[in-house]
C-alpha cells in the first residue's frame, strides 16, 4: 500500500467524460488499495474567462476579489469529482483550500503556500476515503482566498504530497510526458523518460508551462517523486530525478519558450545613480516581475535608454504605474511592445561546455531572426526576439542542437 497524490489538470477535466475518465484511474488506484489524494484544476479555459472578466472590471483590480474570482472554477471540478467518484462506489468528499486548511502568505495572485494541515484527510484516508483536493487555492493569514499564480495546481499537488509524505506525485495531463521542448509546436520532439530537477526548473520558469516552477522547487526541496504522465493514455511518463539518476547527459535537453513577455523601452532615461532603483522601485511594489534588463548609453549626453521584460499580464500594469511616475523617473518616452517571445536553451551540460550560446546565435542568423535581449545563466542561454518567429526559432534550435527524434 502506497500514499499518492494525483494531479489532473484542466484538459483532463475539461469535461463530464472527461471527469470520468479521471474517476475511472482513481479508482482503480484506490482499489489497489493505496491512500489517494487527488489535485484537480478548473475545467480547460475557465480560468482564462474569469481573468478576462476581473480586468474588463478594472484594470487595477483588488487582488484578494481576483483571487475570490478566479479561485472559483476548481470548487466545481473538486464537487463534481466527488460526486462521479461517489457514483462509481468510491468513497470520496471535496476539499476547498480554507477547509484543510492550505495556510499561504498575503501574496494575493501568486501567494506562497505555507503550511497545510492534514491530519483529518490522513484520518478519512484510514476508513479508505479519497481526498479531492481545489487546486490553485489556500487561503491567507487573514482567512481570505488566496491563489497560488497561474498553473498553481502544480503547486497545490506538490505541496500536498510533501505534506503527506507521499511515494509519487503523478501529474496527469494532456500529453505524455516532459518532451525535449513543445510538441505542440516542434514536431520532432522528443519524449524524455528522466529530467534533472534543475532543467526541469528552468524549462518551467522559462516557459514550459507543463509544471509549474514553484511545484518543481518545492519537489526539489522536499524531494518528492513527480511523474508527469498523460491521462488518455497509459503508460509511463516522464520522471523527474536527481542528476546522478542520469546516466548520459546531453549538453542541451531542452528548448522552452514564453510568449508571457513584453518589452519595455524608457527613452532617455537621467543616467544617475539610483535610477534604477527608482524605476523598479515601484514596479516592484505593484508586485510587477521584472525578467530581462538591458541598459544602453543613449545618443543624448547623461541619458541613458532601458529596456526590460514583464509579463504580457502585467504590461498595462507597468505602463500605468511608469507614467504616473513619469515625471520623478525623468524619461522621455515609454515604449510598449506586447509582439515578443523569450527562447530559451537549457541543459547542465552548459556547465562543462563551451559554445552552446554561439551555436543559438547562428542558428537564429542563419535563419534571419534578431535578437533583441539576451541573457544567460549557468544552465540555459535566452534570448528575446519577434513573436512571429516563434516556430521558426524553435524548429531551427530544435535541429541545431541534435535533439530531433529519428
Ligand atoms: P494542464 O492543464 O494539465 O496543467 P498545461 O497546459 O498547463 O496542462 O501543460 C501541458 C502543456 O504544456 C502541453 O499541452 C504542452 O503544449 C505544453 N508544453 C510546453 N513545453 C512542453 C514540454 N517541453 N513538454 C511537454 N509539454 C510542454
Ligand atoms: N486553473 C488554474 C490556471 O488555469 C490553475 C491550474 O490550472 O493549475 O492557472
Ligand atoms: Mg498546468
Amino acid at each position: 500500500m502506497a500514499r499518492i497524490v494525483m494531479k489532473f489538470g484542466g484538459t483532463s477535466v475539461a469535461d463530464l467524460d472527461r471527469i470520468r475518465n479521471a474517476a475511472q484511474r482513481i479508482r482503480a488506484e484506490a482499489e489497489a488499495g493505496h491512500e489517494v489524494a487527488v489535485v484537480v484544476s478548473a475545467m480547460a479555459g475557465v480560468t482564462n474567462s474569469m481573468v478576462s472578466l476581473v480586468s474588463d472590471a478594472a484594470v487595477l483590480a483588488d487582488l484578494r476579489e481576483y483571487d475570490v474570482v478566479v479561485s472559483s472554477g476548481e470548487q466545481v471540478t473538486a464537487g463534481l469529482l466527488a460526486i462521479v467518484l461517489q457514483d462509481l462506489g468510491v468513497s470520496a468528499r471535496s476539499w476547498l483550500g480554507w477547509q484543510i486548511p492550505i495556510r499561504c502568505d498575503d501574496s494575493h495572485g501568486s501567494a506562497r503556500i505555507e503550511d497545510i494541515a492534514v491530519e483529518e484527510m490522513e484520518r478519512r484516508f484510514g476508513e479508505g476515503q479519497v481526498a479531492v483536493v481545489a487546486g490553485f487555492q489556500g487561503v491567507d493569514s487573514q482567512g481570505r482566498i488566496a491563489t497560488l499564480g497561474r498553473g498553481g495546481s502544480d503547486t497545490s499537488a506538490v505541496a500536498l504530497a510533501a505534506a503527506l509524505a507521499a511515494e509519487r506525485c503523478d501529474i496527469y495531463t494532456d500529453v505524455d510526458g516532459v518532451y525535449t521542448t513543445d510538441p505542440r509546436i516542434v514536431a520532432k520532439a522528443r519524449k524524455l523518460d528522466k529530467i534533472t530537477y534543475e532543467e526541469m526548473l528552468e524549462m518551467a520558469s522559462q516557459g514550459a508551462k507543463v509544471l509549474q516552477t514553484r511545484s518543481v522547487e518545492m519537489a526539489m526541496k522536499h524531494h518528492v517523486r513527480i511523474q508527469v504522465r498523460s491521462s488518455f493514455e497509459p503508460g509511463p511518463g516522464t520522471l523527474v530525478v536527481d542528476e546522478e539518476e542520469i546516466v548520459e547527459q546531453a549538453v542541451v535537453s531542452g528548448i522552452a519558450y514564453s510568449r508571457d513577455e513584453a518589452k519595455v523601452t524608457l527613452l532617455r532615461v537621467l543616467d544617475r545613480p539610483g535610477v534604477a532603483a527608482k524605476i523598479f522601485g515601484p514596479l516592484a511594489e505593484a508586485a510587477i516581475n521584472v525578467d530581462m534588463i538591458v541598459q544602453n548609453i543613449s545618443a543624448e549626453a547623461e541619458r541613458t535608454d532601458l529596456t526590460f521584460t514583464v509579463s504580457k499580464a502585467d504590461l498595462e500594469r507597468a505602463e500605468a504605474v511608469l507614467r504616473s511616475n513619469q515625471e520623478e523617473l525623468g524619461f522621455a518616452e515609454l515604449l510598449a511592445d506586447p509582439n515578443v517571445v523569450k527562447v530559451s536553451v537549457i541543459g547542465v551540460g552548459m556547465r562543462s561546455h563551451a559554445g552552446v550560446a554561439q551555436q543559438m546565435f547562428k542558428a537564429l542568423a542563419d535563419r534571419g531572426i534578431n535578437i533583441q535581449v539576451i541573457s544567460t545563466s549557468e544552465i540555459k542561454v535566452s534570448v528575446l526576439i519577434a513573436e512571429e518567429y516563434t516556430e521558426l526559432a524553435l524548429r531551427g534550435l530544435h535541429t541545431a542542437y541534435g535533439l530531433d527524434a529519428a
